[in-house]
């Protein structure tokens, strides 16, 4: 049962849990036993349709078969070298040809490792400290970006965590999303390194850019000389097979990846232009390295998700799920907002708009979960988080599963 896991849970974990968004779930967290395409399977005996997917990798569903027999056959071979393999080579040659700003990568374990990484590798490059992130976009837990963070970080109250030292905290400076007169303003007066920023940010509800906000970004960076990163973490392989640049049509210096390109196993990557990737060890003097960084099982199960995702036209079949879902979402009488770009989206009561996270932290909260315990009841597994996305997979693209989804918002939209 899980209300007997959850009390041996708070024995072990701070908080229960070993990231902070899965205590988020009310009355308490229920216990997973299994995962297969769109459901997940709890130890209380429930089934719930899952629109969480992992927080965004598993794009085609739990254990999707043809990644899992890869993966397996992968296990027969042996699991970790430390030893360069093939399938980082197939797997890096896929993401740049569908990444053209991606001339060299490195891959590593997480989102966090990425972004941090690739800071790091502006720093290095531009030979200046300080870094531009906007208010409410998440770039994962290391201590540059804990800075106004979204996410769990904003769900637990937390956007600046304590424990980073002032002399840390002064090297980051924050802005409005979709505010271009800020950056414009701080770049100006300042000498930064590189602007990071969330194409789509998924990490408050769903929030995208205004239009010309990317492309306003690329010519103020380069104005200056700063560089510009992508965070793709989440829309990587999710807007588009080239993610939010290709979608927007704006490139970036450095993008970083994770989720979907490691096919639901842990994995982070960075990557740009030669000119600055080469300044990473052992080819330059900016120091990276990893036990499991390109570990065969993560670079084998993305790359037979990408190869799954070429060749099932996945981002449309997920955003036709989502455009079903979010029809239904329209519908619920209780004022709201929905943002969705293609296959992830978020609904916010009570307020008119969201464009930036003073914006999201206003809307109403308490509805939002009262919402999402009513789904949990009626069999359909949304974010936990007002400040998470919803996502959709290709297992999804169901007739049953978007009746009974649809079926299941009726059932849950009694909110006054
Ligand atoms: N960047 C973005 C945009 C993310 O959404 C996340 C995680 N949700 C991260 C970085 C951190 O990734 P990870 O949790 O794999 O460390």
């Amino acid at each position: 049962m899980s209300s007997e896991l959850w009390k041996e849970a708070l024995r072990y974990f701070p908080g229960g849990v070993n990231s902070p968004v899965r205590a988020a779930v009310k009355p308490y967290p229920f216990y997973v036993s299994q995962g297969k395409g769109a459901y997940i399977y709890t130890e209380d005996g429930n089934s719930l349709i899952d629109y969480v997917l992992g927080y965004g990798p598993l794009i085609l569903g739990h254990a999707n078969e043809y990644v899992k027999e890869k993966v397996i056959e992968q296990i027969e071979k042996g699991w970790l070298f430390g030893i360069p393999s093939r399938v980082e080579i197939e797997l890096a040659r896929k993401i740049s040809l569908h990444m053209p700003s991606i001339e060299k990568i490195r891959f590593v374990n997480s989102g966090t490792e990425a972004t941090m990484n690739a800071i790091r590798l502006a720093r290095g490059y531009t030979k200046r400290d300080k870094i531009l992130k906007f208010n409410g976009n998440y770039h994962g837990a290391h201590d540059y970006a804990l800075v106004d963070a979204g996410s769990a970080a904003s769900e637990f109250g937390v956007p600046n965590s304590e424990g980073i030292p002032q002399e840390v905290l002064k090297t980051v400076i924050v802005c409005e999303y979709n505010d271009l007169q800020c950056v414009e303003k701080k770049l100006k007066n300042e000498d930064v390194a590189a602007v990071i920023v969330e194409p789509v940010m998924g990490n408050m509800g769903v929030i995208p850019p205004e239009k010309d906000f990317l492309k306003g970004l690329r010519e103020i960076t380069s104005t200056y000389n700063t560089l510009l990163i992508f965070d793709e973490v989440i829309t990587g392989f999710r807007l588009s097979m080239g993610g939010g640049q290709e979608y927007f049509g704006v490139s970036a210096d450095l993008t970083t990846l994770g989720k979907i390109i490691g096919g639901g196993f842990p994995i982070g990557a960075f990557g740009g232009k030669r000119e600055i990737m080469d300044m990473l060890t052992p080819s330059g003097k900016v120091f990276n390295a990893g036990t499991f960084n390109a570990n065969p099982i993560s670079m084998t199960a993305g790359l037979a998700t990408l190869e799954v995702m070429e060749r099932e036209n996945v981002i449309e079949k997920t955003t036709y799920v989502a455009e079903k879902v979010t029809e239904e979402l329209e519908r619920i009488k209780y004022p709201h907002v929905i943002n969705r770009v293609k296959n992830m989206f978020q609904i916010f009561f009570g307020v008119e708009k969201v464009s930036n996270a003073t914006e999201a932290r206003r809307a109403k909260k308490e509805v939002y979960l009262k919402f999402q315990v009513n789904l949990m009841k009626n069999g359909v597994y949304f974010p936990p988080s007002q400040f998470e996305s919803v996502f959709t997979s290709l297992a999804h693209y169901d007739d049953n599963v978007i009746s009974d989804t649809v079926l299941a918002i009726k059932k849950s939209s009694e909110l006054s």
